[in-house]
């Protein structure tokens, strides 16, 4: 049985319990009358901007999911890094092989050539791809299956 932190009457366990926010910060259990009685006198603190921040901008994201279709940018992705495998593969073994005296690629590629090699990083990319086709293809089953 969990009791109301501030009337010390237990609550009912059909009826829901608050976490209120005191003002030290930390959360409190009570009641849903002690709850509507807080928010009425206005003690709840207002949750900090950071949060509120938060929220709005959360809507507007799930609006755009919502609305729109993202099944092609996500296999767009996908494409992006299957060319980005075949290009690094070109490059790097061209630079394996002499051919290529320099290659220019962001410090991650870098990293990850050094520590498994050519392989590593083509297929580091390939496994990308896959994931970002894999993922495209559930999201537009997913828009087929809702009818949209
Ligand atoms: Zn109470």
């Amino acid at each position: 049985m969990v009791t109301c932190e501030r009337c010390h009457t237990p609550i009912p366990a059909g009826s829901k319990a608050v976490r209120a926010r005191r003002g030290s910060g930390q959360t409190a259990t009570i009641c849903t009358t002690c709850a509507a009685e807080l928010r009425s006198k206005g003690r709840v603190k207002p949750p900090p901007q950071q949060i509120t921040q938060k929220a709005a901008a959360e809507p507007v994201k799930a609006n755009n999911e919502d609305s729109g279709t993202r099944w092609y940018k996500t296999l767009g992705g996908g494409f992006v890094f299957l060319a980005g495998a075949i290009l690094l593969y070109f490059q790097l073994s061209g630079l394996e092989a002499g051919t290529v005296s320099r290659v220019r690629v962001p410090w991650p590629i870098v990293f990850v050539y050094q520590m498994f090699g050519l392989w590593g990083v083509v297929s580091c990319f390939g496994v990308f791809a896959l994931i970002f086709f894999g993922w495209g293809i559930a999201q537009l089953f997913g828009e087929l299956g809702r009818g949209s």
